[in-house]
């Protein structure tokens, strides 16, 4: 972090900030130019309050050099994490496929559509409980049946499973789920993130509808800072001018991501592009881009489906999908366990 002082800073003041800076265990370099001094700070700068020193009399501008997140920095951690979700492994090089209905409607719909994404291959099965719906007239999830039905189809499988998590409150309801989505639109509910940080169990989270990859990361950083690292990260599509797609899935995200960070990297086609046909080409792509992992909603009868219907793989569909996907995270260097 690099301070720029006013021209003609009072040195009392310019004292106290180099003390303030020096309690917080940083180091300072001073230098001093003709018109303008600048002060270096050197350590771990993620806590320093920049807008506090933005806000002193005697200071010009503040400019951030390292990132504000720590935990999830790969400069502090240069191995990729491998998050392990009952003996299924994400990250550093282990390719995860995530799978399943939007909604969990019902015990047959979802026992049928468990079966079919087990026997195409995939390796987690996914389902709403509690459903984060635009209108408040639409199908709300089964809510605590749904996560009911979701370990009974997980019994019956032996597949973990992933559902979303809206409320603070409900986390009793969520002990025994293997992992906790966080999603899009609870990205920046931090009082949820903060208590997600105190639990030791893998949390999903999807990157908000409108949100920066800094964003994202200092989101992870809420949950990492708790003490859970086991963190991993979704790119769903991101809100853009275009229309054609329900959202713009931004495949930069992913290599980025990658660079800034050690944790694991999931890419949702499906809520991405809200097109059925468009979910194999935004699936390789990802693949090709670096991801770990792809999450999948898949319907036994998409037409029928109580939410996103228009973007569910029939399962003879996802089938034929997984063939590719298998294939392509394989040439890229991945192994699917
Ligand atoms: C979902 O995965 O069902 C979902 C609601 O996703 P998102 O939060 O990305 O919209
Ligand atoms: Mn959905």
């Amino acid at each position: 972090m690099i301070i720029i002082l006013k021209e003609k800073a009072a040195p009392q003041k310019v004292q106290q900030l180099i003390q303030d800076m020096e309690a917080q265990g940083l180091s300072i370099h001073q230098s001093q130019g003709v018109n303008t001094t600048l002060l270096g700070i050197v350590g771990d700068t993620s806590k320093v309050d920049i807008e506090k020193i933005q806000a002193l009399d005697v200071v010009a501008q503040v400019k951030r050099i390292q990132e504000p997140y720590k935990s999830a920095n790969r400069k502090f951690h240069p191995q990729d994490t491998v998050i392990d979700i009952r003996g299924k492994k994400i990250g550093g090089g282990h390719f995860q496929v995530a799978a399943g209905p939007c909604s969990v409607e019902s015990r047959e719909q979802l026992m049928t559509i468990a079966d079919q994404v087990k026997d195409a291959g995939a390796g987690i099965l996914r389902g709403g409980a509690f459903k984060p719906r635009t209108s408040p007239y639409a199908f709300q999830g089964l809510g605590a049946q749904g996560i009911e039905l979701l370990k009974e189809a997980r019994e019956r499988t032996g597949m973990p499973i992933v559902t979303e998590i809206m409320n603070i409150g409900h986390l009793p309801l969520f002990e025994d789920v293997d992992v906790i989505q966080v999603g899009a639109r609870n990205m920046q509910n931090f009082e949820l993130l903060k208590e997600l940080g105190h639990i030791d169990k893998p949390i999903l989270l999807k990157r908000g509808l409108a949100n920066t990859l800094e964003e994202l990361l200092m989101s992870a950083e809420y949950i990492m800072s708790g003490g859970n690292e086991k963190v991993i990260l979704c790119e769903r599509g991101i809100r853009t001018f275009e229309t054609s797609t329900r959202n713009t899935l931004d495949i930069s995200a992913i290599p980025m991501l990658k660079k800034k960070s050690h944790l694991p990297v999931v890419v949702d086609p499906s809520h991405a592009s809200g097109i059925v046909w468009m979910v194999e080409p935004l699936s390789m792509a990802a693949i090709a881009a670096g991801a770990d992992g792809l999450i999948i909603e898949v319907h036994n009868c998409p037409e029928k489906a109580l939410s996103d219907g228009a973007q569910s793989l029939r399962p003879e569909q996802f089938s034929q999908i997984m063939d590719k996907i298998k294939k392509t995270a394989v040439f890229f260097g991945k192994t699917m366990e």
